[in-house]
Parts: structure tokens; sequence; C-alpha cells
């Protein structure tokens, strides 16, 4: 292979990074101005022209998707197999770096790995089993502190005991902890970087060994790296000065969560002698695209400065749709990939960026209504959640008694002092006398078979379920959802969870009572079925195997977060709005703002041909009627740069049920107003919702009794006011 298929396909800029000689390097530059791609061919040129052997790379980034199209890429360029290097994520390399050396790093040989929701059940037992009451100490706030310690690299022993009570209590539980996984063999996701850390730091002939190993370092995102991540990367390079980084300080996006900006600097202060080389090409996005993401990122202060152009044309406007709420922002958007899709594009190729995951159900709905296949990256499907699967186990085991998976789910969710004796009794019972969970119960209370304790709790939860499906029995559904979801306990467990995650989990299921809320009974056909039966069985049939697999082309859903280092022809950026985008809580702190700013930015420059931005008139979001204004990140995009694709001034708001007061905007015509009430020949009686357009183009959306919401065009539709 000659130097030039290295080399021809990149700009002078990027030529002097890929073929720099061995020093440590530092490429600061703009989203799409090839980073990623400095990077891999870096790493072939390595290869190529130094003839190093692949398993002397290490190249790290922060996401398995973001990985494996690294790995593709650098497969596809050299035309090799990249097994033998080291590409992946710094949890997934740490983890190998722990198999494979576990009793140095004093693990057992199988050690597990557990996720953030095991984490926190390991830390709820133990509150428990010290007595701290976790009314006061939310298990989510222990792990929280637990977690923060260890990406800062500092163990319980070496804490002070000397801190106030609120230190002393965490860092008991901190000790407990880290006592019981280290006997049980267990390794949460902190644990990791930070083990992998302490096995490289206090293993000389290790370090040596791994240093001599990855004689060039890569790192992909580096202004997202943490404390322990950098540490990490120093011990493996420093003096060597083969540490070669990439990043972009307007996309730090994850200083919530620990990540350190300020490690550009200190990079800059650790390796004397390294070089700096700045892109400001940009070859992603088309120039309208561009000036938005140059613009918006301009209101944001204390930046490293960048501008980026492009050579590619302005292209497409961006287009700027207000939806009147959330389903119609759904339909809107799923409309237009389907004509993208008919119009030959690629499924792949669209994807829909939302900023917190309980927005994803709305979409899925409408992709999965209309047979499109897609994909939710990162963060469970809606009916998928621990939360919204126990609040559905309830509502089953309500109308549906001998539902042993639901039983099982709900027994002891809230806990209510049911002891695993007393479960693997019924068990037996029910096994040997072929007996529902709940039969088995009754017989074993009946019978006076338990200790008085258990037989009370388990009484008490029998009498719940009892009463739930009694006082719902004329309930509609959504009042069903509603009532099992407060009565059932979970909304106060998840209460209790003061951190980020109970808060979700409680959103999740006002979004459940929600979704019940909207559900179409009508267009479900199954005659025999009750309306709540009907709801059960379109959210297991959700929960199935109805999403693509991930090789299939289809449409990607994802969180702004997770879409990092991405980029697609067709993007969505949905619910730009004041209080989710920005989220409530950025809005009153500067240093957030400028955070969820950053994440714009990054949504953006995702795009490469077309970006729609929408956002709704009326939300309800979290079981709350919500009327949002629009996201301020719509106001620091140049106007030039956008089409609103439906006025937003002609647009009124729907009549709510609950009779909400009639929005004061006329049709231009003035003759129609919404919440009149109308009688069209062919759809009979109907009520104006919102109108739009003049003249001939006047069109009026009108929710008839019989025929459903239409819109009509005024030039032609004979309407009489009645
Ligand atoms: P981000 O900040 O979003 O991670 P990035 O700086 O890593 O972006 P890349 O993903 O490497 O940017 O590149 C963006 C797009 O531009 C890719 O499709 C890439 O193939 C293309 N590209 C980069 N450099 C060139 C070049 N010199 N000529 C043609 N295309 C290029
Ligand atoms: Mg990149």
């Amino acid at each position: 292979m000659d130097v030039s298929s290295i080399i021809a396909p990149l700009n002078d800029a990027q030529r002097l990074a890929v073929s720099a000689p061995e020093q440590a390097m530092l490429v600061l530059a703009g989203a799409g101005s090839g980073k990623t791609r400095v990077l891999v061919h870096r790493i072939a040129w390595h290869i190529k022209i130094n003839h190093l052997s692949p398993q002397h790379i290490l190249a790290v980034t922060f996401t398995n998707k973001a990985a494996n199209e690294m790995r593709g890429r650098v497969e596809e360029l050299l035309n090799i197999s990249a097994r033998s290097m080291w590409i992946g994520t710094f949890h997934g390399l740490a983890h190998r770096l722990l198999r494979q050396h576990a009793k140095q790093a004093k693990l057992p040989d199988n050690f597990q790995v557990m996720d953030s929701d095991d984490q926190l059940r390991i830390v709820k037992r133990l509150l428990k089993a010290m007595n701290i009451d976790d009314g006061k100490w939310p298990p989510k706030q222990v792990q929280w502190f637990i977690n923060a310690q260890k990406e800062e690299g500092i163990r319980a022993r070496h804490m002070a005991e000397s801190g106030d009570f609120y230190q002393r209590q965490m860092l008991a539980a901190y000790k407990a902890y880290e006592e019981l996984c280290d006997r049980s063999g267990l390794v949460d996701f902190a644990e990791l970087l930070l083990r992998a850390h302490e096995l490289l730091r206090d293993n000389a002939d290790l370090l040596s060994f791994y240093r001599q190993r990855f004689q060039q370092v890569h790192v992909d995102e580096f202004q997202d790296t943490n404390t322990i991540q950098y540490a990490w990367l120093r011990l493996l390079t420093e003096g060597n000065n083969n540490l070669f980084v990439v990043g972009d300080d307007d996309q730090s996006i994850y200083g919530w969560r620990g990540a350190k900006i300020e490690n550009i600097f200190a990079f800059q202060k650790h390796y004397p002698g390294h070089q700096v080389v700045r892109l400001e090409q940009n070859y992603r996005s088309t120039g309208h695209i561009l000036k938005a993401a140059n613009t918006l990122i301009a209101n944001n202060d204390a930046r490293m400065g960048k501008e980026l152009w492009t050579e590619s044309g302005e292209g497409h406007m961006i287009s700027l749709y207000s939806a009147f709420n959330e389903q119609d922002e759904a339909y809107f958007v799923v409309e237009k990939i389907r004509q993208w899709i008919k119009d030959g594009g690629l499924r792949s190729d669209a994807a829909i960026l939302y900023r917190s995951n309980a927005q994803s159900r709305q979409f899925e709905e409408r992709l999965m209504t209309t047979g499109t296949p897609y994909r939710v990256y990162g963060g469970l499907r809606f009916f998928e959640r621990m939360e919204i699967k126990n609040a559905l186990a309830y509502l089953r085991l309500a109308s549906h008694h001998d539902d042993d998976a639901s039983f099982e789910r709900v027994v002891n969710t809230p806990t209510r002092g049911i002891g695993a004796k007393t479960l693997d009794d019924m068990r037996l019972l029910a096994r040997e006398q072929s007996l529902s969970l709940w039969q088995a119960s009754e017989k074993m209370l009946a019978e006076n078979r338990l200790p008085p304790r258990a037989g009370t709790a388990l009484n008490a939860f029998m009498q719940l379920i009892l009463q739930l499906g009694a006082d719902t029995q004329d309930l509609a559904l959504y009042e069903t959802v509603k009532r099992v979801v407060e009565k059932s306990g979970l909304i106060e467990l998840y209460k209790k969870e003061k951190q980020d995650k109970g808060e979700t989990r409680v959103e999740n299921l006002e979004e459940l009572v929600n979704a019940a809320r909207l559900f179409d009974y009508d267009n479900q056909n199954d005659e025999n079925l009750s309306e709540l039966d009907m709801f059960l069985t379109h959210a297991a049939l959700e929960a199935g195997d109805m999403q693509a697999d991930a090789d299939e082309d289809c449409v990607q859903l994802m969180t702004l977060h997770s879409a990092k280092g991405l980029e697609f022809k067709l993007v969505f950026m949905v619910g730009m709005e004041e209080g989710l985008f920005p989220s409530q809580q950025a809005t009153d702190d500067a240093g957030r703002l400028q955070e969820e700013r950053r994440l714009c930015y990054v949504g953006i420059t995702r795009a490469r041909e077309q970006l729609y931005l929408t956002h709704a008139e009326s939300r309800r979001l979290y079981g709350k009627d919500n009327y949002p204004s629009p996201s301020r990140f719509l106001r620091e995009i140049p106007p030039e740069t956008l089409q609103e694709i439906r006025m937003r001034a002609n647009i009124s708001r729907p009549v709510a049920g609950s009779g909400a007061s009639l929005g004061s905007l006329n049709a231009k015509s003035g003759k129609y107003r919404m919440g009149q009430s109308v009688r069209h020949e062919k759809f009979g009686e109907g009520v104006v919702l919102q109108t739009e357009g003049d003249g001939d183009q006047e069109r009026v959306q009108i929710n008839f009794r019989n025929a459903g919401i239409k819109w009509l065009m005024l030039a032609y539709a004979k309407l009489e006011i009645v």
C-alpha cells in the first residue's frame, strides 16, 4: 500500500496531524471537521508507513456504536482485520484488562459486572442491613456518592472519618459497599475504570508490559474524559509522549457525570513538546446547517473558539415545525420519514434525536403503526422499563389473579415483608397441587400455614389487589391505570429514590397513564377483549420483538447524548421546548445551560443534508398538560437558515376535553373560530380545532364526531356553522 491512499483523502491540516512524527498530539476542532477520520487514518499511518504491528495500537472512544464504526473504518481503509487492535470503549477495555489479570486486580476469576440498576439494588439491600433509614438516605444518593468518589479515584480508605455527619454516614455506606462487592466478586461500571487504573499503577511489571504493548494510544471525544480515565491514559503514555487525542470543547456534554473539560489543559501541561492541530473545514453538513450550529454555539462563553466553514453549498434550509401537540409532532416526523423512504432514502440515514428517553414512546408507536422498522439506542424502550413492567403487572394481576409472572413481579414490590421462605413455600405448594400462586396463597392463608407476620403481609397484598380490581371495575381505561399506579405504592416507592432515576421512573409512570388516555380502542379489532386487556396486549407486543435487529435497515432513535460522533443524512431534533430542551434544571443554572447549548450544537451538527426542528405547542408529558414556549435555542438560530413549515401565529390550541379556555386566534377569514361547531354535508357535525393559511389556501382542522379529525380547504369544503 502506498502513502497516497492514506493521505489523499485528507486536507492539509488533517495530513499534518496524520503524518506527524511520533509525538503527543491534540487535534482540537469543531464537529464534522474530520477528527475521527484523522484518528482512523493516523492508525493506518502507523501500521502501513511506520510498520507498527496492529497489536501495538490502542484506540478508545465512548459508545459501543462509535467504537464499532471506528473499527469498521480502520478495516476498510487497510483491508485487514482489526481484531488484534484494542479498539473499544473505556469500560470495555478496562473490562478486558481486568479479565486477563483478575488475580493481580484482586478479583475472583468469575467476577460479575453489574449495571447501575443492579448496583442500586445492592445499595438498597445494604442500607437495610445497616439499619440506615432509606427515606433519609435515599439509596440513589448513596449510589451517586460512591460513584462520584470512584470517578475521582478515591477509595473509602482514602477518606477521612472526621467529616460531618453526612460525610461519615456516606463513608460508612461506601465502606460496607466495597466489602460486599469484594466478598461477592461484583464490579460496577465506575469500579471497572478505577480498578483498571489501580491494576496498572500497582503492578510495575504489568504497567511496563502494557506501555510497551500500546506503542500508540488514540482517544476520540477527549473532551468527555473524567479524572480516572485521564489518569489511566497518563499511566500508559506519560514520558513516551505517544498519546494522540482528538476532541472539541464545544461538544463536552458529560460534565454532569464527572467529565473534565480541564483535561484538555492538563494534557497540554503533561505532554511537553506536544503539537496542536486545528481543523476548520466541515465535511459533514451543508451551509445552512453549519451556520445555524456556528451561530448557536457563539452564545456560550469561555470557548476555545473556532469557526467552521464548508464548501458544500447552502443546501436545504432547516425546517421548523410547530406541532399542536406531541402526537401531531410524532405524526409529522414519521410522515416525513416515510416520504424519505418512498423517495429512495435509507431508513438508517434518518434519525430522531430527543433530550429525554421518555419522549421516544410517541415516535415508537407511530413508527409501529405505520410498520416502519426502527431501533432505539441506549435506554430501554418504554414498555420494557422496570417501573412500567411493574405497573402493568399490577394491572394484570388485578384483573387476572392467576397470572403468576405478574404475581412474582409485584408481590414484594414495594417490599412488604413477604420473605423468601414464604415465597418458596408458596411456589412449592403451587407446584405440588397445580395451583396458581394466587390460589396457593389463598390456601395457605385459609389453612393458617404461615407465621403471623408473613400471613398478615400476604393478606394485605391480596386485599390490595382485590380492592384494585373492585375499585376500577367501572372506570375508564386511563382512570384504571391511574388508580392502579397510585394505589400500588409504586409512586411512593420511586419518589423515595431522590436522584434522577427515581424522578424519571415517576415521570414514566405518569406517561403510562397518558398512554392509556390516548390508547385508541377503536383501532384495535378484537371485540372479545376488554379495553384493559387490549391495552395490556398492546403493551406486551410493544415490549416484544417489534424492534428491528441492529443490522437491519431501520430508523434510528436515540437521545442527543448518545448521538455524539455519529452522522445522518436526515435528522429530526424533537421537543425543542423550554423546560424540555433546555431542561428545567438548566434554565436557572448558567453552567448547565451552556452544557445544554453544547448538546444542541451536537444535535444540529449530526445532520448532513436535512435538519428538522420540531416543538409542540401543547405537550402532555409526565402526566401533565403543558403549554411550553419554544426553546430559546430556536431563537439563537439565524432566521435566514430557517423555514417554518406551519406558521405558528396561525395555530391555535386544540380544545382540551377539560374545557380549557378557547384561544382568541381567529381564522383569517374571521369566519371560523376555535371551538366553533360546524356541519359538513358528508362528515356531519364537528368542532373547529385550528386554522391556517389565508385566502385560497385557508384550511381548517375539524374534529368530526363520527369521521374523526380532518383538515379541509375552506375554498372547497361546504361548511355550515351550527
Ligand atoms: P464529530 O465532532 O461530530 O465527532 P468529526 O470531527 O469526528 O465529527 P468525522 O466524523 O471524522 O468528523 O467526519 C465528518 C464527515 O466528514 C465524515 O463523513 C467524514 O468521512 C467526512 N470527511 C472528513 N474529512 C474529510 C475530507 N478531507 N474529505 C472528505 N470527507 C471528509
Ligand atoms: Mg468524531
